[in-house]
């Protein structure tokens, strides 16, 4: 078992046990989000036909060479043809077909002009000016060509995508198979949100916070609720989860305290451990464990450190079940905003926003810095990644920064 590593080797070392993607298909109304597993390529043209992008008259430029206001073109308008149906004749020398928006091009036409710039008599149509072959016509393909891929595998299905999937026909869209995250949080204080709270307990925030940063990501969150400090349950739990889910996520004891068991249930049930502790704060005492080719990650109990970790540890491994490109966090440069008064014997991350002013990111610490406070984490969309063995740190200077909080999601 590998310990007190450093946060990059951990990331990898995961990335290389977790299995890729899998696939399956989602109709478009439950598109939205989801990522595609494969290449979309057209068989068709959109529009599928040349058509009139107006109310109007087809017919050839060349009748039109000598018109004018004194002298005008007066044409037979021999059809009529709505939008959703096909024109029956031809257009020939002399004549023009009366079209609507979207109706399609009759043949022998290459030019429309709208109703407006006409004059209509009976059958009779008369136009005042030269139009030019080509004008007023939406080609077949101006959207999209056959044999194009519109889209590659990887790209998260946005409201227009799916409108484009619509307009060429597809139906049964290859995506992702939604990635099955169960958490479950341990400790004897710790309560569900919706009971009284009583001397000595405290409400569970991780089961919700990475909860709900599974749905965010697009990942089903499996809840598998709260269990006591004792080993049996544990054990049971996770194999329960284990069962269940993809990956398996715990929050709290994974310390070295007298009741920080979750090690002890994770070897109990005979995975592997692949390391414990990382060399970083908060969220230091991470465990990961590997047990029928699923990982088990047991993350510190302390809200913040939890979901630090999360953040830097489990995310990639969901973006890479998700079959996302990018995977680890977005690393920059910044400039620090405020001073931070500790000097950091560990490698430290400190939670920040960023902004940018006069394309210089600037970050600004969000509060409070310890383990358990949540508060800081509301506002924050990168943390600062300070060395270990760094002083205090003073406004202005230069800092190593990463996005957070799936504020790179769409990047
Ligand atoms: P532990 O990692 O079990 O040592 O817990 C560290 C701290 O986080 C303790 O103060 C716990 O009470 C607190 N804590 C543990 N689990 C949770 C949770 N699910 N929600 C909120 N706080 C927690
Ligand atoms: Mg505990």
């Amino acid at each position: 078992m590998r310990t007190g590593i450093p946060l990059e080797e951990a990331q990898t070392l995961l990335l290389d046990l977790i299995p890729p993607a899998k696939e399956c298909q989602v109709t478009l109304d439950n598109a939205v989000g989801r990522v595609l597993s494969q290449d979309i390529q057209t068989t068709i043209n959109l529009p599928p036909f040349d058509k009139s992008p107006l109310d109007g008259y087809a017919l050839q430029a060349k009748d039109t060479k000598d018109a004018s206001i004194s002298n005008p073109a007066i044409l037979n308008v021999v059809e009529e043809v709505r939008a959703g149906y096909v024109p029956e004749k031809q257009v020939i020398s002399g004549t023009a077909i009366k079209v609507m928006t979207g109706a399609p091009l009759p043949k022998g036409a290459d030019v429309i002009i709208k109703f407006e710039d006409v004059n209509r008599t009976g059958n009779k149509v008369e136009l005042f000016y030269p139009l030019k072959p080509g004008c007023n016509i939406i080609r077949a393909g101006e959207d999209v060509c056959r044999g194009e891929v519109i889209a590659q595998k990887g790209t998260v299905l946005t409201p227009p995508l799916v409108g484009l999937l619509a307009g060429i026909g597809v139906t049964a869209i290859p995506v992702v198979s939604k990635v099955k995250v169960a958490i479950l949080s341990t400790g004897d204080e710790v309560i569900d949100p919706a009971e009284e709270l009583t001397p000595g307990k405290i409400y569970n925030s991780n089961l919700h916070s990475l909860g709900a940063y599974c749905s965010q990501l697009g990942a089903a969150p499996l809840t598998i609720g709260i269990v006591p400090d004792e080993e049996a349950a544990i054990v049971e739990r996770i194999t329960q989860a284990l069962e269940l889910a993809d990956l398996v996520i715990t929050t709290g004891g994974v310390s070295v305290g007298d009741y920080d068991i979750v090690p002890a249930a994770l070897k109990k049930i005979g995975a592997d451990i692949v390391f414990w502790k990382v060399d970083m704060k908060p969220g230091s005492p991470v465990i990961a464990a590997r047990y029928n080719n699923k990982l088990i990650i047991g993350l510190s109990g302390n809200p913040a450190a939890a979901f630090i970790t999360f953040d830097l540890i489990v995310v990639p491994l969901i973006k890479k079940m998700m079959g996302f490109e990018n995977k680890l966090p977005l690393k920059f440069s910044a400039i620090l905003g405020d001073d931070f008064n500790k000097a950091s014997d560990q490698r430290r991350f400190l939670r920040a926003k960023v902004q940018k002013l006069n394309d210089i990111n600037y970050v600004k610490l969000t509060g409070e810095q310890s383990n358990g406070v949540l508060k800081s984490m509301v506002a924050c969309n990168v943390l600062i990644d300070v060395p270990a063995g760094s002083g205090p740190l003073q406004a202005g200077q230069e800092v190593a920064a990463v996005m957070v909080g799936g504020s790179d999601l769409l990047l």
